[in-house]
């Protein structure tokens, strides 16, 4: 209705504009046809002199003007009136060729015009309608509301009215009839009015069989927590629930009549489909999509649909329910977070159980933070404990583009120590950004932070045995990323890779102990092996200078031997065959002779003992130590009576492995030594005991002698080490070293227990006989 008024005016506007070129026509006509006409007469009697023929030109000038004037005129009445015959067709096609109902009514309300097919739904002949009463096409009921209508646009209060109406055909049915109407005034008289309607029968059918559904059933469509919406077949709002008002902020009256203005322009095409579907009968289980708000912003909507039906089955529109599904989308991210948190820590522990080393250990967890879970940046840092407290990457992952070498963190309680890595390590709890933009302990690399898309952070103390080693730092792409679910499960992964990076430390360092160790090892394995080669070598050599040795000791107590017998021999014979000759003196000194000759050449057969022992090969075999004793205590027997000692062998005495000459020599040389080494008056005691132990027989000669000084138990082995003068006791310190000795060559060991006055226990060790040594 109102295109076409505005289509009215549109039409008046080019006669404005011919107006003004006419009346220039209108003067150059004038201007050029006053010089034809008096330029003409001037000159024709010049041209003509006879006057018969200059009337008859005369005449003949004038028709010729008016010819030339006529089709002049025609022209350009033609071309004016062109444009107004045009638009009045368009306006014609418009009016009569429309499917809307237009009637033109004059001040009385009677219809002036109808077009065709406004006429054709009315059931009339345009011309049968023309010239009644507007009345006459609205039914009984509502012809009070069109009169009303009709006066109010009269009175001019203006703008259009719309209503609606049952219309009345010819033949008495009806129809309704949705209306807008407009007055009008031309060239400033009476109104006149122009009503364009619509026929919306399908349209009120459909709200009719929503309405008719009983007042309960209202009630509850309007209960619902599901946004109902109803929607007639073109599209155009029936019905909207409160819950639809709710979620979509629109109201009931706002969107009534009105195509639905919640479907986002992208949804368009999936909406128009849908409700193609439900208008074909269809019904739909269930659509996820989304929907536009009042507020401009879209939220994700669950729908199910299907068609609205008269009681005759006819399909009038579509009913649709709608959820909000936007706390389920945000459970089911948040689910998702969670499950993306779940997998990494999982994960993290079989990385943990892997253990590769430290360094591994924390790359991998970080790269998997950012695939896994999803972080856009993910960093290990290691609190230093230098003066500036700084903080060490040790480990990262994910876009970080040289953040971490543009940014300077600390651990400090100052400006560049209180975000939140240097936070969670100074205080040893999780610490979060939750949005680094408006974060105020976060401007000093917000803008780096920003450029590289981190929204929000967490940082996590890494702690082992109560000291924080540094913290576990992540950057989200989106503000706001870390709920208290996944701080939870994210502090728990912090303390598994904590307790990881402690056991890969602890095995480090066992590691590294048992490499010290083994190193130490080496060392001290070479190094006994040097002893060992400087042992030898030194032995060689002693073997030798000993060989040398002995062989000087025997070639020398050999040679001087015959000399001595010399000595010994002359002495002796001196004392026999001159002693009666000699003075007391004389034979005084020849005695003393011969005793220090064979003093001297007991010493002699004693050092050729000694030395025959380092020389001969001695052969082990069993020997019995019983009858060894027993066979040295008769040898001695004289010498021990004359000591009035006593010499008691106690308990049994078992079979050992070694030289029985030897072993007999060493058994003698103790039990002489037992004997002599006592104090004065006091009668020797000598026990002799035999002890056997792992295959070892140690043989004890104990005495009730003077005993020896702890100082000199090692010394006395030696050859001609003597404690005492031989004024004392006499000897030439050669039996105890002839006891080593032997004992040494047989495989066995010998030895002294004593202090001074309580006596001596000497020992002499040897394998068993049955042993397998
Ligand atoms: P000698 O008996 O010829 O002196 P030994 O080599 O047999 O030489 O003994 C060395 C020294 O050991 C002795 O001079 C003596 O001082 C000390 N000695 C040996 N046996 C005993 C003993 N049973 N009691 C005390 N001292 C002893």
């Amino acid at each position: 209705m109102s295109n076409a008024l505005q289509d009215g005016r549109g039409a008046s506007s080019p006669r404005i504009g011919v107006r003004r070129p006419a009346l220039r026509i209108a003067l150059i006509y004038a201007v050029v046809a006053g010089l034809w006409v008096g330029a003409s007469d001037w000159v024709l009697p010049f041209l003509v002199r006879r006057p018969m023929v200059l009337t008859a030109v005369a005449i003949l000038k004038g028709w010729i003007f008016v010819a030339v004037t006529a089709a002049l005129l025609y022209v350009l009445v033609e071309r004016s009136l062109r444009p107004l015959r045009e638009s009045e067709e368009e306006y014609r096609g418009i009016f009569e060729g429309n499917p809307s109902v237009f009637l033109k009514i004059d001040a009385e309300g009677n219809i002036v015009s109808v077009n065709p097919p406004g006429a054709q739904q009315l059931g009339y002949a345009p011309e049968e309608l023309v010239g009644r009463s507007v009345l006459h096409v609205y039914s009984e009921p509502d012809r009070r509301k069109a009169i009303e209508n009709i006066d109010s646009l009269a009175r001019g209060t203006g703008g259009a009215i719309h209503w609606e109406a049952r219309a009345v055909r010819k033949d008495g049915s009806f129809f309704w009839l949705g209306q807008s109407a407009r007055a009008f005034t031309a060239g400033g008289g009476r109104p006149s009015f122009l009503l364009v309607g619509e026929d919306i029968t399908d349209r009120k059918r459909a709200e009719d069989a929503l309405g008719s559904a009983n007042e309960s059933l209202r009630a509850l469509v309007h209960a619902s927590p599901l946004g109902i919406i109803g929607v007639d077949r073109e599209g155009r709002v029936l019905a909207w629930s409160k819950a639809a008002e709710r979620i979509l902020g629109w109201t009931e009256r706002e969107v009534l009549g009105h195509p639905n203005p919640a479907v986002p322009e992208t949804r368009r095409g999936e909406y128009l489909e849908l409700r193609g579907r439900v208008l074909r009968g269809e019904s739909i289980d269930h659509a996820d999509t989304e929907r536009l708000r009042k507020d401009g912003s879209t939220i994700p909507v669950r729908l199910w649909a299907g068609p609205i039906r008269d009681p005759h089955g006819r399909i009038l529109g579509s009913l649709a329910m709608m959820s909000d599904m936007s706390e389920q989308k945000e459970r089911e991210s948040e689910l998702r977070r969670l499950n993306r948190a779940l997998r990494v820590l999982t994960e993290c522990n079989e990385l943990l159980l892997r253990a590769p080393g430290e360094t591994e250990l924390l790359r991998d967890l970080c790269r998997l933070l950012v695939d896994v879970g999803g972080y856009r940046l993910a960093w290990v840092a290691h609190a230093e404990h230098d003066e500036a407290r700084s903080v060490l990457p040790l480990a990262q992952a994910g876009y970080e583009r040289g953040y971490l070498e543009a940014v300077r963190i600390t651990w400090a309680d100052t400006e560049l120590g209180r975000g939140p890595t240097g936070t969670c390590i100074r205080t040893a709890r999780p610490c979060i950004a939750r949005n680094i933009l408006t974060d105020p302990a976060f401007a000093p690399w917000r803008e780096e932070a920003i450029r590289r898309g981190y929204a929000s952070s967490i940082a996590l103390p890494l702690c082992s045995d109560g000291e924080v080693m540094g913290a576990l730092n992540l950057y989200s792409a989106e503000p706001d990323a870390f709920d208290e679910e996944e701080v939870k499960l994210l502090v728990q992964l912090a303390d598994d890779l904590a307790y990881g990076i402690a056991v890969e430390h602890s095995r480090e360092e066992r590691r590294r102990a048992e490499e010290e160790r083994n190193r130490a090892e080496e060392a001290l394995r070479l190094h006994a092996a040097e002893l060992e080669r400087r042992v030898e070598d030194r032995t060689a050599q002693l073997t030798e200078i000993n060989a040398e040795l002995e062989s000087f000791t025997y070639s020398v107590s050999h040679d001087l031997r015959a000399p001595l017998r010399a000595m010994q021999g002359f002495a002796q014979a001196l004392l026999e065959d001159y002693g009666n000759g000699l003075d007391e003196t004389a034979r005084e000194y020849s005695s003393r002779i011969v005793a220090a000759s064979e003093r001297m050449d007991e010493l002699i057969r004693d050092l050729l003992a000694y030395s025959r022992l380092g020389r001969e090969e001695l052969r082990l075999k069993p020997v019995s130590l019983a009858s060894t004793v027993t066979e040295v205590m008769d040898h001695l027997d004289p010498e021990l009576r004359a000591k009035s000692a006593q010499v008691a062998v106690q308990g049994s005495l078992p079979d050992v492995l070694a030289h029985r000459a030897t072993l007999g020599r060493v058994v003698s040389n103790l039990v002489t030594n037992a004997v002599k080494f006592v104090g004065k008056g006091v009668e020797p005691k000598v026990r002799v005991r035999a002890e056997e132990h792992r295959g070892r027989v140690r043989l004890w000669i104990e005495d009730n002698g003077i005993g020896i000084a702890r100082e000199n138990h090692a010394r006395i082995f030696g050859v001609f080490e003597r404690l005492h003068g031989v004024e004392t006791f006499p000897g030439a310190g050669i039996g105890l070293a002839i006891v080593r000795k032997g004992m040494e060559r047989m495989g066995g060991d010998a030895g002294v227990e004593s202090e001074p006055g309580k006596g001596s226990r000497f020992w002499i060790e040897l394998d068993a006989a049955g042993s397998s040594r």
